[in-house]
Protein backbone atom coordinates (compact mmCIF):
# COMPACT_ATOMS: atom_id res chain seq x y z
CA UNK A 1 0.00 0.00 0.00
CA UNK A 2 1.14 3.34 -0.74
CA UNK A 3 -0.09 6.57 -0.02
CA UNK A 4 0.85 10.13 -1.33
CA UNK A 5 -0.42 12.93 0.94
CA UNK A 6 0.07 17.06 0.25
CA UNK A 7 -1.39 20.63 -0.12
CA UNK A 8 -3.86 21.15 -2.89
CA UNK A 9 -2.12 21.74 -6.58
CA UNK A 10 1.17 19.61 -5.75
CA UNK A 11 0.29 17.52 -8.86
CA UNK A 12 -0.38 14.37 -6.62
CA UNK A 13 -3.68 12.92 -8.98
CA UNK A 14 -1.07 13.03 -12.35
CA UNK A 15 1.61 11.81 -10.00
CA UNK A 16 -0.60 9.29 -8.14
CA UNK A 17 -2.45 7.64 -11.44
CA UNK A 18 1.06 7.59 -13.53
CA UNK A 19 2.73 5.84 -10.45
CA UNK A 20 0.05 3.20 -10.08
CA UNK A 21 0.02 2.76 -14.06
CA UNK A 22 3.39 2.09 -14.23
CA UNK A 23 2.94 -0.49 -10.80
CA UNK A 24 0.09 -2.10 -12.14
CA UNK A 25 -1.80 -0.37 -8.98
CA UNK A 26 -5.24 0.74 -8.12
CA UNK A 27 -5.65 4.33 -7.87
CA UNK A 28 -8.23 5.12 -5.13
CA UNK A 29 -8.40 9.36 -5.47
CA UNK A 30 -9.78 10.12 -2.11
CA UNK A 31 -10.61 13.87 -2.85
CA UNK A 32 -12.75 12.59 -5.72
CA UNK A 33 -14.62 11.05 -3.42
CA UNK A 34 -15.02 13.55 -1.02
CA UNK A 35 -15.59 15.95 -4.27
CA UNK A 36 -18.64 13.32 -5.23
CA UNK A 37 -20.09 13.50 -1.70
CA UNK A 38 -19.98 17.64 -1.93
CA UNK A 39 -21.89 17.55 -5.44
CA UNK A 40 -24.56 15.48 -3.63
CA UNK A 41 -24.71 18.35 -0.51
CA UNK A 42 -24.45 21.49 -3.47
CA UNK A 43 -27.53 19.42 -5.44
CA UNK A 44 -30.18 19.09 -2.41
CA UNK A 45 -29.09 22.88 -1.24
CA UNK A 46 -27.84 22.09 2.15
CA UNK A 47 -25.19 24.14 4.18
CA UNK A 48 -22.05 22.21 5.15
CA UNK A 49 -23.22 21.98 8.07
CA UNK A 50 -23.55 18.75 10.54
CA UNK A 51 -27.49 18.04 11.33
CA UNK A 52 -30.35 15.68 10.81
CA UNK A 53 -30.40 16.91 6.78
CA UNK A 54 -27.02 15.82 6.39
CA UNK A 55 -26.97 12.79 8.10
CA UNK A 56 -30.21 11.81 6.12
CA UNK A 57 -28.37 12.97 3.04
CA UNK A 58 -25.05 10.97 3.42
CA UNK A 59 -27.24 8.12 4.59
CA UNK A 60 -28.66 7.90 0.79
CA UNK A 61 -25.83 8.12 -0.59
CA UNK A 62 -23.43 6.14 -2.31
CA UNK A 63 -19.59 6.96 -3.84
CA UNK A 64 -17.96 4.39 -6.35
CA UNK A 65 -14.65 4.88 -7.76
CA UNK A 66 -14.50 2.84 -11.42
CA UNK A 67 -11.41 2.72 -12.64
CA UNK A 68 -10.69 6.58 -12.99
CA UNK A 69 -14.59 7.34 -13.32
CA UNK A 70 -16.55 8.37 -10.27
CA UNK A 71 -20.00 7.59 -9.58
CA UNK A 72 -22.30 9.33 -7.78
CA UNK A 73 -25.59 7.04 -6.72
CA UNK A 74 -24.45 5.09 -10.03
CA UNK A 75 -24.15 8.41 -11.83
CA UNK A 76 -20.93 9.32 -13.44
CA UNK A 77 -19.84 12.82 -12.26
CA UNK A 78 -16.06 12.43 -13.01
CA UNK A 79 -16.46 15.75 -15.13
CA UNK A 80 -18.98 17.77 -12.30
CA UNK A 81 -16.51 17.22 -9.43
CA UNK A 82 -14.13 19.09 -10.90
CA UNK A 83 -15.25 23.10 -10.43
CA UNK A 84 -14.13 25.34 -8.02
CA UNK A 85 -17.27 25.30 -6.67
CA UNK A 86 -16.96 22.46 -5.49
CA UNK A 87 -13.43 22.72 -4.26
CA UNK A 88 -14.42 25.05 -2.02
CA UNK A 89 -17.49 23.22 -0.40
CA UNK A 90 -15.67 19.88 -0.43
CA UNK A 91 -13.23 21.94 1.27
CA UNK A 92 -15.94 22.57 4.24
CA UNK A 93 -17.47 19.46 4.33
CA UNK A 94 -14.19 17.71 4.72
CA UNK A 95 -13.61 19.71 8.09
CA UNK A 96 -17.24 17.22 9.52
CA UNK A 97 -16.84 14.23 11.53
CA UNK A 98 -20.14 12.71 9.74
CA UNK A 99 -18.33 13.05 6.22
CA UNK A 100 -15.17 11.66 7.25
CA UNK A 101 -16.81 9.08 9.07
CA UNK A 102 -18.28 8.15 5.66
CA UNK A 103 -15.47 7.87 2.89
CA UNK A 104 -12.72 6.59 5.70
CA UNK A 105 -13.88 3.35 5.72
CA UNK A 106 -14.61 3.44 2.31
CA UNK A 107 -11.10 4.43 1.60
CA UNK A 108 -9.75 1.47 4.15
CA UNK A 109 -12.25 -1.22 2.42
CA UNK A 110 -10.44 -0.34 -1.35
CA UNK A 111 -6.80 -0.42 0.44
CA UNK A 112 -7.23 -3.57 2.14
CA UNK A 113 -6.51 -5.87 -0.48
CA UNK A 114 -2.88 -4.23 -1.02
CA UNK A 115 -1.69 -2.99 -4.60
CA UNK A 116 -2.94 0.04 -3.76
CA UNK A 117 -1.78 3.53 -4.26
CA UNK A 118 -4.37 5.83 -1.87
CA UNK A 119 -4.02 9.49 -3.03
CA UNK A 120 -4.98 13.04 -1.04
CA UNK A 121 -4.94 15.15 2.26
CA UNK A 122 -4.74 12.30 5.19
CA UNK A 123 -4.44 9.07 3.59
CA UNK A 124 -1.09 8.14 5.39
CA UNK A 125 -2.07 8.95 8.75
CA UNK A 126 -6.31 8.27 8.37
CA UNK A 127 -7.17 6.26 5.03
CA UNK A 128 -4.29 3.84 4.84
CA UNK A 129 -1.94 4.17 8.14
CA UNK A 130 -0.38 0.80 7.93
CA UNK A 131 1.18 1.49 4.57
CA UNK A 132 4.83 0.06 3.81
CA UNK A 133 5.31 3.63 1.80
CA UNK A 134 4.32 6.96 2.65
CA UNK A 135 4.74 9.91 0.28
CA UNK A 136 4.09 13.72 0.92
CA UNK A 137 4.31 16.00 -2.25
CA UNK A 138 4.61 19.65 -2.07
CA UNK A 139 5.36 22.16 -4.20
CA UNK A 140 5.87 26.22 -3.65
CA UNK A 141 2.97 28.14 -4.21
CA UNK A 142 3.14 29.60 -7.14
CA UNK A 143 4.13 26.41 -8.83
CA UNK A 144 1.09 24.72 -7.12
CA UNK A 145 -0.84 27.80 -8.59
CA UNK A 146 0.37 27.75 -11.97
CA UNK A 147 -0.16 24.00 -12.19
CA UNK A 148 -3.85 23.92 -10.94
CA UNK A 149 -4.20 27.30 -13.53
CA UNK A 150 -2.69 24.61 -16.54
CA UNK A 151 -5.80 22.21 -14.98
CA UNK A 152 -8.54 24.83 -15.43
CA UNK A 153 -7.71 25.98 -18.82
CA UNK A 154 -7.62 22.40 -20.15
CA UNK A 155 -11.29 22.36 -18.82
CA UNK A 156 -11.60 25.62 -21.00
CA UNK A 157 -11.59 28.16 -18.27
CA UNK A 158 -9.87 30.97 -17.70
CA UNK A 159 -8.94 32.22 -14.29
CA UNK A 160 -6.38 34.75 -13.27
CA UNK A 161 -2.99 33.09 -11.76
CA UNK A 162 -3.80 35.95 -8.61
CA UNK A 163 -7.50 34.43 -8.56
CA UNK A 164 -6.03 30.38 -8.28
CA UNK A 165 -3.83 31.42 -5.83
CA UNK A 166 -6.18 32.82 -3.41
CA UNK A 167 -8.42 29.82 -3.91
CA UNK A 168 -5.32 27.85 -2.75
CA UNK A 169 -4.24 30.05 -0.37
CA UNK A 170 -8.13 28.94 1.09
CA UNK A 171 -8.36 25.81 0.76
CA UNK A 172 -4.79 24.85 2.10
CA UNK A 173 -5.92 27.55 5.88
CA UNK A 174 -8.88 25.21 5.57
CA UNK A 175 -6.98 21.85 5.20
CA UNK A 176 -4.18 22.42 7.76
CA UNK A 177 -6.10 24.22 10.29
CA UNK A 178 -8.93 21.89 10.59
CA UNK A 179 -9.63 19.75 13.86
CA UNK A 180 -10.43 16.93 11.83
CA UNK A 181 -7.69 14.52 9.60
CA UNK A 182 -5.84 18.02 9.19
CA UNK A 183 -2.98 17.93 6.36
CA UNK A 184 -0.02 17.09 8.10
CA UNK A 185 3.27 15.16 6.93
CA UNK A 186 2.53 11.68 8.35
CA UNK A 187 4.85 10.05 10.28
CA UNK A 188 7.65 7.97 7.99
CA UNK A 189 6.43 9.80 4.85
CA UNK A 190 9.07 10.34 2.47
CA UNK A 191 8.79 14.12 1.52
CA UNK A 192 8.93 15.11 -1.86
CA UNK A 193 9.21 19.12 -3.58
CA UNK A 194 7.78 18.76 -7.00
CA UNK A 195 8.27 22.72 -7.51
CA UNK A 196 10.54 22.53 -11.22
CA UNK A 197 10.47 18.72 -11.14
CA UNK A 198 8.12 16.84 -14.29
CA UNK A 199 5.77 14.03 -13.85
CA UNK A 200 8.59 11.69 -15.27
CA UNK A 201 10.88 13.07 -12.73
CA UNK A 202 8.80 12.88 -9.77
CA UNK A 203 7.44 9.55 -10.47
CA UNK A 204 11.12 8.28 -11.21
CA UNK A 205 11.90 9.34 -7.35
CA UNK A 206 9.10 7.40 -6.21
CA UNK A 207 9.93 4.54 -7.84
CA UNK A 208 13.59 4.47 -6.43
CA UNK A 209 11.95 4.82 -3.15
CA UNK A 210 9.36 2.27 -3.70
CA UNK A 211 11.94 -0.78 -4.83
CA UNK A 212 14.45 0.14 -2.12
CA UNK A 213 11.52 -0.40 0.38
CA UNK A 214 10.22 -3.14 -1.53
CA UNK A 215 14.04 -4.73 -1.39
CA UNK A 216 14.11 -3.79 2.34
CA UNK A 217 11.10 -5.37 3.55
CA UNK A 218 11.87 -8.56 1.77
CA UNK A 219 15.27 -9.05 3.17
O1 LIG B 1 -7.42 16.48 -3.92
P1 LIG B 1 -8.64 17.31 -4.23
O2 LIG B 1 -8.32 18.73 -4.61
O3 LIG B 1 -9.55 16.65 -5.20
O4 LIG B 1 -9.41 17.39 -2.83
C1 LIG B 1 -10.51 18.28 -2.64
C2 LIG B 1 -10.65 18.60 -1.16
O5 LIG B 1 -11.02 17.42 -0.44
C3 LIG B 1 -9.38 19.10 -0.46
O6 LIG B 1 -9.24 20.50 -0.51
C4 LIG B 1 -9.57 18.64 0.97
O7 LIG B 1 -10.29 19.60 1.69
C5 LIG B 1 -10.45 17.42 0.84
N1 LIG B 1 -9.76 16.15 1.07
C6 LIG B 1 -9.60 15.70 2.36
N2 LIG B 1 -9.04 14.49 2.61
C7 LIG B 1 -8.61 13.70 1.60
C8 LIG B 1 -8.75 14.15 0.26
C9 LIG B 1 -9.32 15.39 0.02
O8 LIG B 1 -9.97 16.40 3.30
N3 LIG B 1 -8.08 12.50 1.87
Amino acid sequence: MITIDGPAGAGKSTVARELAKRLGFRLVDTGAMYRAFALRVKGAGLPPKTGPELNALLDQTTVELRGERVLLNGRDVSEAIRTSDVSELTSRLTTLRVVRDKATPLQRQLAAAGGVVLEGRDTGSMGGPSAEVKFYLDASETGRARRRMRELEERGRRPSLAEVRDEIARRDRQDRGRKLAPLVVPTGAIVIDSTGKSVAQVVKLMLTEVRRIQCSTRS
